[in-house]
């Protein structure tokens, strides 16, 4: 008889042999069936919770396949300045965090975004310096790829009008006085970030319990974590505790800096190390910056600063090691998942990942590019070719979108997010949030993806139309794609018997609404190894039939 018992739904299960299905019979942590309700029935016995979806959409529980995982907690109780407008607003937002603190407690990530304000401009330390003298702030834009000091951040990092911008960064300095303005961008931002205090054990677990909630809201049952630098140990740690207190209630795949590559190869990992919900999995590293700070690197220079082609990722440096260390990655067994945005990032990627396969021979290593924002025409059919994962992350697109055509130009932008020539070409789209730098929620994301209609507005039928994608490919991307990203399609990504029982149930039906609605879908079940983790009313479980 079955645990738990799921009857007249509209079941998209992602699996190509059956993909609907009214009902479904979970069996302790795994799927025992999935079929007609009448059929399903039957295996309700004495102890079995039946639950009535009266029609209502299940899916596969959402895969997010990039997230910066522990800072998204942190970015959901710090300072939030995503949707500010004006340098009022800002410095306002500012003053109020600065007023709770103690003195010498940081300010930081934020998630400014100043193509808000009109007409865009950087902020400047001075516009927060009156406010937060007490305190260092360095705050983000959301992308990550440019942060805002204040004068005290920067004398904490040592930065003057002499200090020279490291590689792979710059500092900002005022043409006139030549003093530091205040942005940092991409290399540069570590100057002053090296400084901040690591957050205590206690401090890093309430993030990841805070950004868990956040998930099972969200019906986000599995995600990758991209956790860089420094994040990588404290999540590591935060995960293994909330394993061993059986708190993980979305499933971690835990993705570590290439630049670890020799400590990973002396421990003898060969990934995917772990259980059902916590993996250490393969390497992730960077080969350039992004495209809102300018740094993503292109063949060509962007329309909006003639001699900038943007810049290679400090990882890529000294020439040559980050092809030895995908190799070395990958004698071990290792995947490798690389940040590429630029175009000729993309392409330098693609071309390491093409002159192993042409040395060692091909085989089943599944290599991700992570963001793969934007390509030359030339390079979209080397993705299926090579086998390469296309980790992408929908929303990007619309937000990009308000933009990019003044950075790079319409031409460029045709093959941004190219996710339909991607598709048509045979590749894999992983799909994911870059959460915190996007929302986590999946169904904005899939709702890019169909729509494309950017967040401003101004593209009612889609920024470049043509690459809008079918909804059962963004669903996809979002659950069984994700689970071959990371290796484990064969346990979860789709309503099928002997998977793990992950699952959502939405509000609405995503196939009966317009495509733009999407985005206002909610989940109100979520569901991971069997067991309910999220019922929005807290009606549906209680709901039974007789
Ligand atoms: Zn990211």
């Amino acid at each position: 008889m079955a645990d738990l018992i799921l009857v007249n739904g509209t079941l998209w299960t992602a699996n190509s042999s059956q993909p609907w299905a009214e009902a479904v019979a979970v069996d302790g942590e795994r799927i025992h069936r999935v079929g007609r309700t009448a059929e399903i029935k039957k295996l309700a016995g004495q102890k079995t919770r039946v639950i009535d979806l009266d029609g209502a959409l299940v899916l596969p529980g959402f895969i997010d396949s990039h997230t910066h995982f522990l800072e998204g907690g942190f970015s959901l109780s710090s300072i939030q300045l995503r949707d500010v407008t004006s340098r009022e607003q800002f410095v306002k937002r500012v003053e109020e965090k600065a007023r709770g603190l103690r003195k010498g407690d940081w300010i930081l990530h934020g998630n400014w975004d100043h193509e808000q304000f009109s007409p865009p401009e950087l902020p400047r330390k001075e516009w927060i310096d009156g406010v937060s003298a007490q305190n260092p702030v360095c705050v983000c834009r959301y992308d990550e790829h440019i942060a805002l000091a204040n004068s005290l951040a920067l004398a904490i990092g040592g930065i003057t009008k002499d200090t020279k911008s490291p590689q792979g960064g710059e500092i900002q300095k005022d043409p006139e006085t030549g003093e530091p303005t205040g942005i940092l961008r991409d290399a540069a931002m570590d100057l002053v970030m090296r400084h901040i205090p690591q957050p205590s054990v206690e401090t890093n677990q309430e993030a990841a319990e805070t950004a868990l909630r956040h998930a099972r809201e969200l019906g986000v049952t599995s995600l990758n974590d991209m956790a860089d630098g420094s994040s990588f140990a404290a999540s590591l740690a935060v995960y293994q505790e909330l394993l061993k207190e059986d708190k993980l209630t979305a499933r971690i795949h835990l993705y570590i800096p290439i630049d670890q590559i020799d400590t990973v190869e002396t421990l003898g990992l060969r990934a995917p190390f772990g259980n059902d919900r916590l993996v250490i999995g393969g390497l992730k590293g960077f080969a350039d910056g992004g495209l809102g700070a300018s740094t993503a690197y292109f063949f060509e220079p962007y329309n909006d600063d003639p001699g900038n082609t943007g810049l290679l990722a400090p990882q890529m440096f000294p020439e040559g090691i980050m092809e030895k260390r995908i190799l070395q990655a990958d004698r071990a067994g290792l995947q490798v998942a690389i940040h590429a945005i630029g175009d000729r990032a993309n392409s330098i990627i693609l071309d390491i990942f093409d002159k192993i396969t042409a040395q060692d021979g091909k085989r089943d290593r599944r290599w991700r590019i992570e963001h793969v924002q934007h390509l030359r025409p030339v390079d979209i059919g080397r993705f299926a070719e090579l086998g390469v994962i296309a980790s992408v992350q929908p929303f990007h697109a619309i937000d990009d979108g308000r933009w990019a055509e003044t950075k790079i130009g319409k031409g460029r932008c045709r093959t941004t997010y190219a996710f339909k020539s991607l598709l048509d070409s045979g590749a894999l789209l992983a799909m994911g949030s870059d959460w915190p730098v996007a929302p986590l929620n999946p169904l904005t994301g899939i709702c890019a993806a169909v729509a494309r209609q950017t967040t401003d507005g101004k593209n009612p039928d889609g920024w470049f139309p043509e690459q809008k994608i079918p909804l059962e490919e963004a669903l996809k991307g979002f659950t069984l794609n994700g689970a071959y990203a990371e290796f484990s399609e064969k346990t979860k990504g789709s309503l099928e018997a002997g998977k793990l029982a992950d699952i959502v149930v939405l509000d609405r039906d995503l196939f009966k609404i317009a495509p733009e609605e999407i985005k206002n879908a909610r989940a109100v079940l979520t569901i991971v190894g069997g067991k309910i983790v999220y019922d929005r009313s807290g009606k549906m479980s209680r709901r039974r039939i007789p």
